[in-house]
């Protein structure tokens, strides 16, 4: 696992973010090499990175995938999280097809409907492990090493599918397919940038693993719904 510090500004990699007084005084540190503070981020407010991270800021994905670090079990429940999120949103999107299909008198019965969302579930995790499986394998073969690879890949991926939560305030108050594809968009975008930080490949070769990867899980899901 990739553990080490690093400075935010110039990607140096530093022993500590903080000098510690004997009297418990924190003080943040200098960067050997840039002269700047290494990660001005411990000091600002959750909201701060949050809209930094929503801007894409490359100095906010360093912070979050190097120098805040988060247990094994804090990342396994976002993953719960943006998987729910996006079962959810299959189920919607098929609810409101039947709900068509109830009009029409062609259909049993509506209720039925709310055990599809374990099998939503299913296909989120299937598309997830296929995405992530993809952007590892191309990960690894673009920087032709594996240590830490598959790891901050998988870091990343998590940390940066926050747009997935956009969904449910769309699903409350505009459903429309327009800001679903946005939301889906967004949370490419940053999955790349999250990407490309964490793995340091180029910006443009992150890009085009995450639109490869989207697109073959695309493709796969759009055959399940056959
Ligand atoms: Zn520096």
């Amino acid at each position: 696992m990739s553990e080490h510090l690093v400075c935010i500004e110039c990607f140096r990699p530093v022993n500590s973010i903080f000098k510690i007084y004997s009297d418990g005084f924190k003080d943040l540190i200098e960067c050997s090499r840039c002269h700047k503070v290494v990660d001005l981020y411990v000091e600002c407010e959750p909201s701060v990175i949050i809209i930094d991270l929503i801007l894409f800021k490359e100095k906010a994905y360093r912070h979050i995938l190097f120098n805040h670090k988060f247990k094994a079990i804090v990342l396994l429940k976002f993953l719960v999280a943006f998987l729910l999120c996006d079962a959810y949103l299959y189920w919607f999107n098929k609810k409101n097809r039947q709900y068509e299909s109830i009009r029409s008198n062609d259909h049993l019965l509506f209720y039925e409907l709310e055990w599809n969302f374990y099998y939503m579930l299913l296909r989120a995790f299937i598309n997830f492990l296929i995405y992530s499986c993809l952007i590892v394998f191309l990960s690894v073969f673009s920087k032709m090493r594996w240590k830490n690879v598959a790891y901050q890949v998988i870091k990343s991926l998590i940390m940066s599918s926050f747009g997935k939560l956009f969904v449910l305030p769309l699903v409350i108050w505009n459903p429309n397919d327009v800001y679903f594809n946005l939301a889906s968009l967004f949370t490419l975008i940053s999955n790349g940038q999250a990407l490309s930080v964490g793995t340091q490949i180029t910006w443009t070769k992150s890009k085009w693993i995450v639109t490869f990867s989207a697109a073959i899980v695309y493709m796969f899901d759009s055959g399940l719904e056959l």
